[in-house]
């Protein structure tokens, strides 16, 4: 399968590891918005957060991952945003379930 961010869980894509699980990875956004930008991905490849969803356990690694990943990027008491653009209208880019985390920034809400 010609997937972007399984290409990173298997190396053939080098990536900006910060945690790395059992069955999740993440890494620094190439194009950050924010100061802290950092994707979080189950190794298991699922095209968008409703497949992800399917698999409650797994969505769970993930989410815990992200609070990890807050604290560790020090964004877990100023505040953080935890995105999955689901659909390409909505922004989705890439067909390979992930979380943004963002923060280190003052984040407007609703977003544009
Ligand atoms: P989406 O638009 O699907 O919600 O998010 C995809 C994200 O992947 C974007 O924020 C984009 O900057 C990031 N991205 C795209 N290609 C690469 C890459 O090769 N490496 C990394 N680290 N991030 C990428
Ligand atoms: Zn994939």
């Amino acid at each position: 399968m010609d997937c972007l961010f399984c290409k990173m869980i298997s190396g053939e894509v080098p990536a900006e590891v910060v945690r790395e699980g059992e069955r999740t990875l993440a890494f620094r956004d190439i194009n950050p918005q924010a100061p802290v930008h950092v994707l979080v991905i189950p190794k298991e490849h699922h095209p968008n957060f409703a497949s992800l969803a399917a698999d409650p356990a797994l969505l769970a690694e993930v989410t815990a991952e992200v609070g990890r990943v807050a604290e560790d990027e020090g964004v877990a008491e100023s505040g953080y945003r935890v995105v999955f653009n689901t659909g390409s209208g909505a922004g989705q880019t890439v067909f390979h379930a992930h979380a943004h985390v963002l923060g280190g920034r003052g984040l407007n809400w609703p977003p544009g």
